[in-house]
């Protein structure tokens, strides 16, 4: 009788050894599976858009796809590689940042790098639509928005709800309480909100963030280097 139990307690403790190793081999084949989907092109991407940069800063440019053949090839379908959501600052052209041409880049520009329903709109179709699996949020030094929101002078017409907006941001008012240069503090604050709300944007960013489909990253350009430096 006692050999029976003991039996029994060790093909029942077989059993939970043998669920509990198939548990973990698909939760690791899950887990790399979404890893391979999500830095494959992800990364590639982003090697791009970083090289491009390298090129830039360097004043090496190649200018690619800005050919008379370029422009006819794409003028059936755009297939961009990336969203990027810059500040309307002349001095921070995407395309020119990352030395990218016709149909790579998928552009959203406002001051400061806000965003609203129409900017979120425009970036769920590029995801949606056009296949775009990197988000990128540019925010750059000395940002004008930042500077007038700092100054805390009173606004009117529309140009108030910049300053609202990102008087409302929780980063922006943790670092309005840290040491060093504010304005770079708050420029950098600026775009870990940014990138956070995207991320957690529903139904689609979201949706698309958990699935490993997409990939939004925060990043801050220097007006004077040139350089793309990742925050986010
Ligand atoms: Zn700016």
């Amino acid at each position: 009788m006692r050999s029976t139990s003991k039996m029994i307690v060790q093909r029942a403790f077989i059993i939970v050894f043998l669920f509990s190793l198939a548990s973990i081999t698909i939760f690791y084949k899950t887990l790399l599976g979404t890893e391979t989907k999500n830095t494959t092109g992800f990364l590639v991407t982003l090697d791009r858009l970083m090289e491009g940069n390298a090129r830039f800063v360097n004043g090496k440019m190649q200018h690619p796809d800005g050919s008379v053949e370029r422009r006819v090839a794409i003028s059936t379908a755009q297939h961009p590689v990336a969203v990027v959501l810059s500040c309307s600052d002349s001095r921070v052209p995407p395309e020119l940042v990352f030395d990218q041409g016709l149909g790579d880049l998928f552009v959203i520009r406002t001051a400061g790098n806000l965003v609203d329903s129409i900017e979120i709109a425009s970036i769920e179709y590029a995801v949606e639509h056009l296949g775009v699996n990197l988000v990128i949020v540019l925010g750059h030094e000395k940002c004008g928005v930042i500077k007038a929101f700092l100054k805390n002078e009173p606004q009117e017409n529309h140009i108030k709800k910049l300053m609202d907006d990102v008087a409302k941001e929780p980063e922006i008012q943790s670092a309005l309480k840290e040491k060093g240069d504010t304005t770079d503090n708050c420029v950098r604050a600026n775009i870990r909100h940014i990138t956070k709300s995207l991320r957690n944007s529903g139904p689609i960013l979201m949706e698309k963030k958990q699935a490993g489909e997409l990939n939004i990253v925060g990043a801050r350009y220097d007006l004077a280097t040139g350089r793309v430096e990742m925050i986010e």
